[in-house]
């Protein structure tokens, strides 16, 4: 993409309204732009980020037999009246139509899914069942805050599975927690997983997938010597005990935000709806169920609070909007401007993702601003001065150096 092109670039100042890292380098690098709190327009940089997240979580729930499906988000007052959830879930946006009539925008689609799969799953030899989508979810947030971190509007992958009996839940809930630490890994993100409490409906308890950061709303209890994690919302214990688990490691008390959750749902919504299936004695059973968030947009603000230094992002390779920033020096020189040009196509022709940028009125200064903001993983020059080679620097490297096309290429393809 030639960046002279692209109507959404970088900002000279950063928004006031910023409270957090995440919204200030988001919107002033051109990622993202508020039209409210808690809601956001995602421009081309941004909407390229969320993409590549959206396709790691895409490749690992179907990795783990996970369905796609895009379920409805504008739904009917009555399937929420089922479960209680219109009453009871303060989040819950709730439409008033002009024939009188009452809607819901989905927050979680439990009730949508539930008599969706169930009604098409008449035996026990249907099961499991797992389906989910990744989709705008819509939350009546009292405070939204933390840039992109806390939406009235944002994307979520949630996915919900069937099962027959409680084993085999237990068996497929295993699978996706590790699904979903292979996901954080590949984002870059350690998260911890942590004991929380079961939600509106559940005494049980869920886990939740904490990254340790300043800009979260929870807070966590961690220990230092093993992968024992709790919420301090449910925690008997506190910080400077002894670990429970190990009995040797110290608690820490962190902030961290939640950017996933998984929740054992028991038997709850098929027996709201009253939706069973057969099992083997031909008796009518309700199913077992699990619910998986993956808080998508939430993934993207964390991952700029972790990665950022004093000039702007650095994204991971895995999720940045292009791989090369490539930028033409002294473009007004028709020799150069020639092979700024060459190389762009050739590193297309590679599928190479890069970004140009081929201002001719611009200085190397601001250039270099620009992409230091946009934090794209490598920044490659040709001006005057590189010759016929290519200066390239990592973005988090002081250091230079001057390399040839087959380098450049071997390097970003790494
Ligand atoms: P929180 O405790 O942060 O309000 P939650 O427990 O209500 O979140 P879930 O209902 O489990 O969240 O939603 C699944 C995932 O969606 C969360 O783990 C989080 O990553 C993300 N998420 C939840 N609420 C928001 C929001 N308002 N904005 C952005 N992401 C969100
Ligand atoms: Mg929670």
């Amino acid at each position: 993409m030639r960046y002279s092109q692209l109507f959404a670039k970088t900002l000279r100042q950063a928004p006031k309204e910023a409270d957090t890292v995440n919204h200030r380098l988001l919107t002033q690098a051109g990622f993202v732009d508020q039209v409210m709190a808690g809601v956001y327009n995602y421009l081309p940089l941004g909407l390229r980020v969320l993409r590549k997240i959206e396709a790691i979580v895409r490749e690992e729930m179907n990795q783990v037999g996970g369905q796609e499906v895009l379920m409805a988000m504008l739904t009917p007052k009555a399937i929420w009246e089922q479960t209680g959830a219109w009453d009871k879930v303060d989040v819950l946006f709730k439409i008033q139509s002009r024939t009188e009539k009452e809607y819901a925008l989905g927050y979680s689609q439990e009730e949508v899914v539930t008599p969706l799969v169930m009604s098409r799953t008449p035996s026990y030899k249907d099961l499991p069942v797992s389906a989910y989508q990744i989709h705008w979810k819509f939350r009546d947030e009292l405070r939204a805050k933390s840039g992109i971190m806390r939406g009235r509007e944002f994307f979520m992958k949630d996915m919900y599975s069937f099962h027959e009996n409680q084993e085999d839940f237990l068996r497929f809930y295993e699978i996706v927690k590790q699904a979903y630490l292979r996901i954080y890994a590949r984002l870059g993100l350690t998260a911890k997983v942590t004991e929380a409490s079961g939600g509106a409906f559940s005494e049980k308890i869920s886990y939740e997938f904490m990254v340790l950061t300043d800009a979260g709303e929870d807070d966590i209890l961690y220990c230092e010597e093993c992968d024992f994690c709790v919420n301090t919302e449910i925690a008997k214990v506190k910080e400077g005990d002894q670990c429970p688990k190990c009995d040797k490691g110290m608690l820490k008390l962190a902030k961290a935000s939640e950017v996933g959750n998984v929740f054992d749902l028991g038997q709850k919504f098929g027996k709201d709806f009253d939706l069973g299936f057969a099992d083997k004695d031909g008796n009518k059973q309700y199913p077992f169920m699990g619910c998986y968030g993956l808080g998508i947009s939430r993934v993207m603000g964390v991952i700029v609070e972790k990665f950022n230094d004093d000039k702007g992002i650095l994204w991971p390779k895995s999720v940045a909007p292009f791989q090369v920033h490539l930028i033409g020096l002294d473009l007004d020189d028709p020799e150069v401007k020639n092979r700024a040009e060459e190389i762009y196509d050739q590193l297309q022709d590679r599928n190479i993702e890069v970004l140009y940028d081929n201002r001719i009125d611009l200085g190397a200064g601001e250039k270099f601003k620009d992409a230091d903001l946009i934090g794209i993983p490598y920044r490659a020059i040709i001006s005057k001065k590189t010759g016929d080679q290519i200066e390239l620097k990592a973005r988090q490297e002081s250091e230079s150096e001057l390399i040839d096309l087959d380098k450049l290429i071997s390097v970003t393809n790494e």
